[in-house]
């Protein structure tokens, strides 16, 4: 699968395979963008593009190096991800240890530290000194979601590459050679919000109907929203996606308080349940279901009080 086969992304791409033919590559790159949008798969392009022994410029999928790259058992590519949601130094000290070799098979080390927001500090030092003083030979693709928690000296010394949200198209292509059917992919677009990870995160628990059943409950008043709540809390495979479909419902209700159109709405298939529920609501009581839910949010996981927080976000 050559660059021309992913989806998206073609001025990321454009870049890359001009660097790659001018042979001007820097030592590190950072590839920026939400999750689940194709980062990892053009970083490794990019990888089995340094190293392929078919096509110039660009990567065969066929040829040795880039099976050895596809199956992870490239000696010269290293790919480093989170262990426990947390990249450690110890890893970084790991990966320095294998670039002081020249590439044994490859034209190029290559390193890709994929989701390398989640550096702690000791590990971010540490990789610092590799970004500082860069082995000859090796590339390093740095692929973090967000860049708030990363150091600065870190960012300075990396060419940035952002990557934008899938459209529609995309992720409905991508979503075909999945096998789905056009039916359930465009059900499955307005969550997606651009990113195949979340298609097909929604997909696999079902969530376009429960979601639907979600909206329902809302208007059954006070026994059917604790009940909801209830349930919502104790089901932790749904509960991130339900916290934030709410927040859309709110936000959804808040856009039809301002008077604007239904063409604005998030969940404009669900316009007649929201319209329901806008006739029995205040803006400020809104605005402060989306406080609550907010704070539940950044504290979702093994929270004990989550049922509570629920119960106070769906009753008043
Ligand atoms: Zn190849």
């Amino acid at each position: 699968m050559p660059f021309d086969e992913i989806r998206g992304h073609s001025r990321q791409v454009r870049i890359l395979k001009s660097m790659l033919a001018s042979g001007q590559l820097p030592h590190a790159f950072l590839f920026t963008g939400i999750e689940g949008i194709g980062k990892r798969t053009v970083a490794t392009g990019f990888v089995k593009a340094l190293n392929c022994l078919t096509l110039p410029d660009d990567f065969c999928g066929q040829c040795l190096q880039c099976s050895k790259i596809d199956k992870q058992v490239h000696p010269d590519v290293m790919i480093v991800e989170p262990e426990k949601n947390v990249l450690k130094i110890e890893q970084m000290r790991a990966l320095q240890q294998e670039i002081i070799y020249k590439p044994l098979e490859g034209k190029k080390k290559a390193v890709i530290i994929d989701a390398a927001e989640k550096m702690n500090a000791q590990a971010a030092n540490c990789l610092l000194k590799t970004l500082e003083e860069p082995p000859e030979d090796t590339v390093l693709v740095l692929i973090a979601h967000s860049v708030s928690d990363m150091l600065p000296t870190v960012l300075s010394r990396c060419q940035r590459l952002h990557f934008s949200p899938l459209c529609d198209d995309d992720i409905s292509s991508l979503l075909a050679r999945q096998g789905m059917d056009a039916q359930q992919t465009g059900r499955l677009l307005p969550l997606a919000q651009g990113s195949l990870q979340r298609a097909i995160m929604f997909a696999g628990c079902d969530f376009v109907s429960r979601r639907e059943k979600i909206a329902e409950r809302l208007g059954q008043g006070a026994g059917a929203a604790l009940k909801l709540a209830d349930d919502l809390a104790r089901d932790d495979e749904v509960l991130p996606m339900a916290l934030e479909f709410l927040e859309s419902w709110y936000r959804d209700l808040l856009v039809l308080l301002e008077g604007a159109s239904d063409a604005r709405l998030y969940n404009a298939d669900l316009a007649d349940d929201l319209a329901h529920a806008a006739a029995g609501a205040t803006r400020d009581s809104v605005i402060e279901k989306i406080k609550k839910l907010r704070r539940l949010q950044s504290g979702a996981a093994f929270n004990p009080d989550m049922q509570l927080g629920l119960e106070a976000v769906l009753l008043y």
